[in-house]
């Protein structure tokens, strides 16, 4: 069995945040990652020659922490402005991308980490003071601390299968939190699209919310887009039915003005936090005898990109203070 001081589940920015945090303090720290790659909600997409960014398309820096992360990462060309002015958008905040793609981000903090991909953790047991987690190939991990980074319903849902009794503050903190869905269409163009530079449009309380040109953006060599519908789940959703998917193309080929002839859907389940938890991480064992639980992701703190690297790097903190 391996031993670790630390096991961080999801190599989604937070988790990949609060490990590069914790190197050179003397902390063993593995991440373990269901997904083939890392990103998390960082996530692109190839085929027929095209290249997406599926998931999170630009992300802003407000916090200087975050903001000093970026700047290195714009001297070392892994991080440009997409945009700084977009028509109808109040806020004067540049958006960023990575280059070449969103999952740079993860990448740059994964360079020195411990991790393993494509392996769900499915139960967490806590004995005589140490964690044990159970993966999906039937291998346990040992640690002294866990972080959790899933959206707030899958960390909660582990965290009740395994049967740990958390304190109830922390399990309604956690059943608080709700995300928006989104059904994703990466799609190839005919011809280049007709959107207007950035190369991105957003539209409000429609049921596309959002075309982005992956061309114009630099991403892809030939045409295409990224389009983002928000879906009600209160509605039942069909997705064997494709009158939704058929309804999106539709609408999505007015904007482009092109034709679109090929495609590949995601839906996002969890896509971003609609409401979030005031800290920017959650101390899960609060009020109980169990070993350190600390609970990091875009829902604590503030929402996105931003907030999920900036919840990362409490949760650090917090483990930091504890192995002192
Ligand atoms: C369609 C879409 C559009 C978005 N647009 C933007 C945007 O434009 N700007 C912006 O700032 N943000 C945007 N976001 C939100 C942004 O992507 C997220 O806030 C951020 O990436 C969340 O990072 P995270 O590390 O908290 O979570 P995640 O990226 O979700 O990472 C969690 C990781 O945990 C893994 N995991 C979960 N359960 C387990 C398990 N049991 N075992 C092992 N691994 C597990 C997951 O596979 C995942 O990799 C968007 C998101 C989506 C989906």
């Amino acid at each position: 069995m391996q031993h670790v001081d630390v096991l961080i589940i999801g190599a989604g920015l937070a988790g990949c945040s609060a490990g590069e945090s914790l190197l050179n303090h003397n902390i063993s720290t593995q991440i373990v990652e269901k997904s083939s790659s890392l990103g998390g909600r960082l996530a692109n997409k190839r085929f027929g020659g095209a290249c997406f960014d599926s998931g999170a398309q630009f992300f802003t820096a407000r916090d200087d922490q975050f903001k000093n992360f970026i700047n290195d990462c714009i001297n070392e060309g892994t991080v440009e402005e997409w945009y700084s002015n977009f028509p109808g958008s109040k806020d004067r905040y540049p958006r960023y991308r990575g280059i070449p793609l969103m999952n740079t981000l993860a990448k740059k903090l994964s360079k020195n980490l411990e991790i393993k991909l494509e392996k769900t953790v499915i139960r967490l047991t806590e004995k005589q003071g140490f964690w044990f987690t159970d993966l999906s190939d039937n291998t346990q991990i040992k640690s002294k601390a866990l972080i959790l980074t899933a959206p707030a319903p899958q960390t909660l849902d582990l965290i009740q299968k395994s049967n740990i009794q958390i304190d109830s503050s922390i399990s309604n903190i956690l059943a608080s939190i709700s995300y928006e869905s989104c059904f994703a269409i990466m799609a190839i163009l005919k011809d280049p699209s007709i959107l207007p530079p950035p190369g991105a449009v957003s539209f409000n309380g429609q049921l596309i919310n959002w075309i982005s040109d992956n061309q114009q953006k630099g991403i892809s060599k030939i045409p295409s887009v990224t389009i983002h519908a928000n879906l009600d789940l209160d509605e039942k959703i069909n997705f064997e039915d494709k009158t939704l998917e058929k309804s999106i193309l539709n609408e999505a080929e007015k904007h482009t003005g092109a034709k679109i002839i090929k495609y590949q859907s995601h839906f996002w389940r969890y896509s971003k936090p609609k409401t979030t938890y005031k800290q920017r991480c959650l101390v899960g064992n609060q009020k109980t005898s169990l070993p350190p639980l600390f609970i990091a992701g875009d829902a604590m703190g503030g929402p996105r990109v931003e907030g999920a690297f900036l919840s990362g790097r409490s949760a650090a903190e917090l483990v930091i203070k504890y192995f002192n």
